[in-house]
This record gives C-alpha cells, sequence and structure tokens, in this order.
C-alpha cells in the first residue's frame, strides 16, 4: 500500500499529512476570496498563496512592508501552515519575471512556511523541444533555490515533466545535487483529463523519492483519493471557489452538481456547519456559503479516507465504492490499482 500518514515540521507548527492545501487569492476583487476557514475547519489550518501575485500587488505588498501580517491579510490564524508557490503558473505564457533569491526573500517575508522553487510550467501544445528547455530551466532554478536557501522553512523543488522517465530522472538529479525537503509536481493541470498519464506520473515521482511529495492543483473531489491512494502527502485545489463561481455544490463521493438542476428541495445533503441548519435557498443565493460548503466537501473526503484507514477498512475496497458511481473515474482508479500494484 502507498497511502501513508506523516508529520512535517514547519515553522508554524508541525503538519499532520496527508493534507490540503486551499488556494488563497489573496487580494483578489472581492468576489473572487477566500472566506474564513481556518476557524471552522480545524484540521484543514493550511493555505496555498502565490508568491509573485502577492508581491506584485503593490497596495498589498506596501502593508506587508509595513508590518502587517500575510495572515492578518488573509483572515486565517496566526497558527495556518502556509505553503507559497513561486507563482510558476503565472509564467506559463509569459516570461520570467523573477529570481530564486528574490522569491526566497518574499517567501520568507511574507512568513510562509513551505517554500516551493521558481518553475517554468509545460504546455500540451509546446514542441517537446520547447518543453525540454523548459523542464531544465525548472531544473535549474531548484537548485538555485537549494544553494541560496539557509532558513528552517522546508523547501519543495517544482518538478515538470510529461512522461515518468522525465520526472524520475529529474527528482534523482535534484536529489544528487541539491538539499530538499520534498518534490512539487506541476504542470498536471492541462493534461488532469488523461488520467493514465497522470497517475504514471505520479507513481514514477512516488517511486522516485520516499521524501515529501505535493501535487499542485489536483485536490479536487476527482484526483483527490485517488492521489491519497498512490501515497502522495499533500495537494492543493482552487476547486471549491472554481465551483461556487460556475453555482456548482459539490457532493464527497459523488462530484458537482449545478444548482440549477437541483427542484423542490428544502435542505441540502450534508451536515457541514453550513448546509446543516440553512435552507438549500439560503445557500444558493450566497456565493460565501456556496464556497464554504464546498471547501467543506473537500475536508470532508480527506476525513473519510483516513476514517477508513483508521478503521482497518481495506482502501481498494473502499475505493471500488467510492468510484463506482463514474465510469471515466472508475476506470482511472483500475488503472492507479493495477500500476500500484505492479509496485508494491
Ligand atoms: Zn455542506
Amino acid at each position: 500500500m502507498l497511502y501513508r500518514q506523516r508529520k512535517l515540521d514547519t515553522p508554524h507548527g508541525e503538519l499532520q499529512t496527508p493534507v490540503l492545501f486551499p488556494v488563497s487569492n489573496i487580494g483578489k476583487r472581492s468576489s473572487d476570496n477566500t472566506p474564513e476557514y481556518t476557524d471552522s475547519i480545524p484540521d484543514l489550518s493550511t493555505a496555498m498563496v502565490n508568491t509573485r501575485a502577492i508581491r506584485n500587488r503593490k497596495a498589498q505588498w506596501d502593508r506587508l512592508q509595513g508590518g502587517e501580517t500575510l495572515r492578518d491579510e488573509m483572515g486565517v490564524t496566526d497558527d495556518t501552515i502556509v505553503f507559497a508557490d513561486s507563482g510558476g503558473f503565472d509564467f506559463q505564457n509569459r516570461k520570467i519575471d523573477t529570481t530564486p533569491a528574490k522569491t526566497l526573500a518574499t517567501q520568507r517575508k511574507i512568513g510562509a512556511d513551505i517554500f516551493g522553487t521558481v518553475d517554468a510550467p509545460l504546455s500540451r501544445d509546446n514542441r517537446q523541444a520547447k518543453n525540454q528547455r523548459r523542464i531544465s530551466r525548472s531544473i535549474n532554478l531548484a537548485l538555485e533555490a537549494s544553494e541560496k536557501h539557509s532558513g528552517e522553512e522546508p523547501l519543495f523543488a517544482s518538478v515538470h515533466g510529461y512522461d515518468p522517465e522525465t520526472v524520475r530522472n529529474t527528482i534523482r538529479h535534484l536529489e544528487e545535487e541539491g538539499t530538499f525537503d520534498g518534490y512539487a509536481i506541476g504542470s498536471l493541470v492541462p493534461i488532469r483529463t488523461d488520467y493514465e498519464k497522470v497517475t504514471k506520473i505520479i507513481l514514477a515521482a512516488r517511486r522516485a523519492t520516499d521524501k515529501h511529495l505535493h501535487v499542485y492543483g489536483l485536490g479536487g473531489l476527482t484526483y483527490q483519493p485517488l492521489l491519497l491512494y498512490m501515497g502522495v502527502d499533500s495537494f492543493d485545489s482552487s476547486a471549491f471557489i472554481r465551483s461556487a463561481g460556475n453555482r456548482n455544490y459539490l457532493m464527497p463521493g459523488f462530484g458537482g452538481e449545478p444548482l440549477k438542476n437541483i427542484e423542490d428541495l428544502s435542505h441540502l445533503p450534508c451536515a457541514c456547519p453550513v448546509c446543516s441548519t440553512r435552507t438549500f435557498e439560503t445557500i444558493r443565493e450566497d456565493r460565501d456559503l456556496l464556497v464554504q460548503h464546498n471547501l467543506w466537501a473537500l475536508a470532508l473526503e480527506l476525513r473519510r479516507f483516513r476514517y477508513m484507514y483508521s478503521i482497518g477498512e481495506e482502501l481498494e475496497t473502499y475505493l471500488d465504492l467510492r468510484f463506482q458511481g463514474n465510469e471515466v473515474t472508475q476506470r482511472a482508479y483500475q488503472m492507479a490499482k493495477q500500476q500500484v500494484r505492479r509496485l508494491t
């Protein structure tokens, strides 16, 4: 079995893994903002922020320079564990406008607990040679960060590749040449519907290192159980915000349902603090409530998995049931299962 539970030491405390980092759109126009959740969901004292975006929002950056804390700006508790990625996703279509030294300084300044290295994400549409150059670039940027980083914050090297060999070789090379506390696999969001490719890449990474493994961007309801099953230690997601923007109600075990498809219902079938006491009508009319419920849905998915593990339930039996309802994800799980069985 590849599923595992571990602990990671960070400046703001010990992190129990596996864990989800909800993406925090800090400072974006208010309709995209992430509502407060760290008080109401006690096992979700985590957040993923974009270092580059924070640095580039002048008013906010000035406030942070002036002594305001990032956690105050975000409206989360002081012990929230913050993972700051480099903002590499912004470099998909533009030149890299930062350096490892500048990014590390910003990550330190905002009090981030986990640092992601600057990277150049891949695109499915790029020629292979271009993606190859970007892979090499990300490796060099990670090694430069490893050389310059001297703090206690865990440093995760961003790793890219569209085939298992590249990802395996990249991690082995970084392991030999640098000092990293973990690895974070990027560029998978554009190919997320190719479950076979994504699961092979993740399993190659899992085999290449025993260190902490993070997967960028795939922490939604469908992928979360797959990632847990493959032994991934953390993941992030903005699915709870995006789904609410599309008026989708997330249900653990089922996925998203457009609210407009729901008729004649007084209460939604969820016991989270949002849904248990409010009518369907009230939630439909309040985007923040929908975001909060959707985040609960992601948190409950993880809790359910941990519960199955803690009662000694055969995880494959649980997942057989969990993926029963959807042909596509069931096939993805079957593929992952075959590959995991070959590995273990
Ligand atoms: Zn709910």
